[in-house]
């Protein structure tokens, strides 16, 4: 039963000429599969539209080669060619009730065209932002007007294709929309430049192109970014509640949020739920239009209190409805405690940034709905009465006992320590990310309602306490730990001194509590989170921090999570010192040894102690014993035994999650040929787009792939 609390978040919103059916809305997200892996695509929204949510929007769509954004894949209308497409996504967004949203986007300067190889336009000449180091030339009357030709096209295939909302784009600093607003960007003498009522010209004008094309069937929304965090060079509070003034009435939804994305989708680790509240909280004063807002909500109460505070009408979602795809049908039958939260780490963003299919760390479901034809909630039955004896209670072994036992199978979990969760439990103790618990905090909660899965705390197994126990399959996840010799990405080999060396510490040390003091280098040679967080902790702790990488930028990796700036920002804050380049070589008494990675000069650098961030070692001891007495198996009763997560090769925790997920769902179910998963444009599966939905060839496939 729902908790009549939660009543409102069902209400009807109408929307202009359509109505969404309650008030969750999954605003547009990149999934890094667009035009190019349509049904992947298309398979992904729907198990949104199955889970609830009423509005379920595309990436953002290319209306035109001139803002080709190669090599990054999102959706795409072109021509009449790339309607079917969409319009397989409309279909099965559609069977389940939701409306269908679709984001259309000219990225002006900040596109690529990479492919189209088209010279990009932009309000004013000026260096572009992606793509080889060019420029875009500056847009005449006669562009504009072929923009808002595009623009008008793109919405009326989009409305062809079946969608219910067209969005126009004018946020993340992405789209010529925001462009014109920005005094940075625009710097014309025109009517299209100068003043704000110059420069919200084209927004005006786009907006209501949108409607005189498709607002008789279709709503049409604007996104619409109220701060970019620059100054007077970009879109500021105060003039973004001027032009929410401005246009208050013409869509017939504000989608407002931050820009840039990083500013938009933040870590957990750099701000918490509802952190755009203050800079959106204007809009719904301003307009009697509905408002949708983001705040990476995954909690009711957040969401009501939202609506009854009248900061928003519509709750918007984007890694909220990717982390759990079933979040509202989970509200709505009073299983709020089942909702597999986002934890906020963004490695669904490096899906996009790498350029490869959505990955979830929370939902290892995610992009492989198609694929892998993997369900968020569904899974097979058990094959047998075979007995799973999981080892390890890392993210690894919580996911493939939890996986096992949802398919019935009885399941044991050992865990040596006395808590359960592994490296999430313990990571989660360091500063910024409390949040990331929630990995191991929804599977404890899951397991908990399966009477199947018992778990074993304090339960530290040797290689014959796991022949004794005597279960049919075997899966170690053991997880792994820091290495301390300094042996890494840039090092094959272990740096002189390091080793055996008490001045040294590794991860592991500082998250069991052991901390170096004084004067600390930290040296990471791995370029994710681990060596800003260890440097955080340390420097909270009173030491003095050089943070010490030789790579040329600090995390690098952070740039696929957008946590990059954010870093910097905290690491420039706290005082921690930055140096880039520089190899560890020698540490011998307290002089640690760095050279240039350029010109390799040498010298020395005074410190108390090194903190190693550099490679992990797969905790496996028990995998090898257990392999070296596979005679003893079959006595034993062992069928099969399995080394998962980072025990097999130490990765992010969504890797872990994603090994025990798939050891689970995989388990004695016949293997589907040399390829795990399905591929696009192979000929058999290609058939689905040109028969969306399971149809007979008819309306949509008369459109030419
Ligand atoms: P992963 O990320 O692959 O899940 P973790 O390092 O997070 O790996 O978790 C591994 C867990 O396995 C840790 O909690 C560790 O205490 C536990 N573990 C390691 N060896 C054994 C063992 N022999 N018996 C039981 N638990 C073990
Ligand atoms: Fe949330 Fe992380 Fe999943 Fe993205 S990858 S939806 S941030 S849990």
């Amino acid at each position: 039963m729902r908790d009549p609390r939660h009543d409102i978040l069902f209400e009807p919103v109408k929307i202009g000429p359509v109505t969404a059916k309650n008030r969750f809305f999954q605003v547009p997200h990149c999934n890094g599969m667009g035009h190019a892996m349509p049904l992947a695509h298309a398979a992904m929204r729907e198990t949104k539209a199955e889970g609830g949510w009423a509005v379920v929007s595309t990436e953002e769509c290319e209306i035109h080669p001139s803002g080709d954004l190669t090599p990054y894949v999102e959706a795409r209308l072109w021509d009449d060619r790339d309607i079917p497409a969409l319009a397989l996504m409309c279909d099965k967004v559609h069977a389940h009730g939701a409306l269908a949203a679709l984001e259309l986007s000219h990225n002006g300067p900040t596109a690529s065209n990479l492919y189209s190889r088209e010279v990009l336009i932009a309000p004013s000449p000026q260096p572009t932002k992606y793509g080889y180091p060019h420029q875009a030339r500056a847009m005449t009357l006669h562009d504009i007007r072929e923009y808002r030709r595009w623009h008008r096209e793109a919405a009326i295939r989009g409305k062809r294709a079946g969608m219910d909302i067209i969005y126009v784009y004018a946020a993340h600093d992405l789209s010529l929309a925001m462009h014109f607003l920005q005094r940075r960007r625009n710097q014309r003498s025109d009517e299209y430049g100068g003043s704000l009522e110059n420069r919200v010209r084209l927004l005006r004008e786009v907006l209501q192109d949108t409607k005189d094309a498709v607002g008789d069937t279709c709503a049409v929304a604007l996104r619409f970014a109220v701060e970019e965090g620059l100054g007077s060079g970009g879109v500021e509070l105060a003039e973004a509640q001027e032009i929410v003034g401005m246009l208050a009435e013409l869509p017939d939804l504000w989608d407002v949020n931050l820009a840039a994305w990083y500013n938009d989708s933040v870590p957990s680790r750099f701000a918490a739920e509802g952190a755009q509240e203050p800079f959106i909280a204007f809009v719904k004063k301003t307009t009697s239009k509905p408002v949708v807002g983001v705040g990476r909500f995954t909690s009711p109460d957040t969401m009501v209190s939202q609506l009854k505070r009248g900061m928003l009408d519509l709750i918007g979602c984007a890694r909220p409805s990717i982390a759990d795809p079933f979040l509202p049908k989970k509200i709505e039958e009073g299983r709020a405690d089942d909702i597999r939260e986002c934890i906020g780490c963004n490695v669904c963003v490096s899906g996009d940034m790498t350029i490869s299919p959505i990955r979830c760390t929370q939902n290892p479901t995610m992009g492989e709905e198609w694929r892998k034809r993997w369900h968020p909630e569904r899974i097979a039955p058990k094959r047998s009465a075979a007995r799973v004896l999981v080892v390890g209670a890392g993210p690894a072994g919580l996911e493939a006992a939890r996986a096992l036992g949802q398919r019935g199978y009885e399941v044991s979990l050992a865990e040596a320590r006395r808590e359960l969760g592994g490296r999430v439990a313990r990571e989660s103790r360091l500063p910024g990310l409390a949040e990331w618990a929630r990995v191991r905090d929804w599977r404890i909660g899951q397991i908990r309602k399966l009477a199947n899965v018992a778990v074993y705390l304090d339960s530290a197994l040797t290689a014959q306490d796991v022949l004794d126990f005597g279960a049919e399959h075997v899966v170690l996840a053991t997880g792994c730990r820091w290495r301390h010799d300094g042996c890494g990405r840039s090092h094959g080999f272990a740096i002189p001194g390091l080793a055996e060396n008490p001045r040294v510490f590794t991860v592991d040390d500082l998250m069991d509590g052991r901390l170096p003091e004084g004067k600390v280098v930290v040296y990471d040679d791995d370029g994710y989170y681990h060596a800003s967080v260890a440097a955080e902790l340390l420097r909270l702790r009173g030491c003095e921090v050089i943070h010490l990488t030789p790579e040329d930028s600090l995390a690098p990796w952070t740039l696929n999570t957008l946590d990059y700036r954010h870093v910097r920002k905290r690491m420039a804050e706290l005082g921690i010192e930055a140096l880039v380049s520089h190899e560890v070589t020698g540490y011998a008494g307290s002089a640690l040894t760095v050279e240039d990675v350029w010109t390799h000069r040498q010298r020395e650098l005074a410190c108390d102690a090194v903190v190693t961030v550099t490679a992990r070692l797969p905790d496996d001891a028990l995998y090898q014993e257990l392999c070296r007495r596979e005679a003893e198996w079959m006595d034993a009763g062992v069928s099969s035994l399995r080394c998962i997560g980072d025990a097999e090769a130490p990765g992010l925790i969504a890797h872990a999650v994603y090994a025990g997920h798939r050891y689970a769902r995989e388990l004695e179910e016949p293997a589907d040929g040399e390829v795990a998963f399905r591929r696009h444009f192979h000929s058999a599966d290609a058939d689905d787009l040109r028969r969306p939905h399971g149809q007979p060839p008819g309306r949509r496939s008369q459109e030419t792939l």
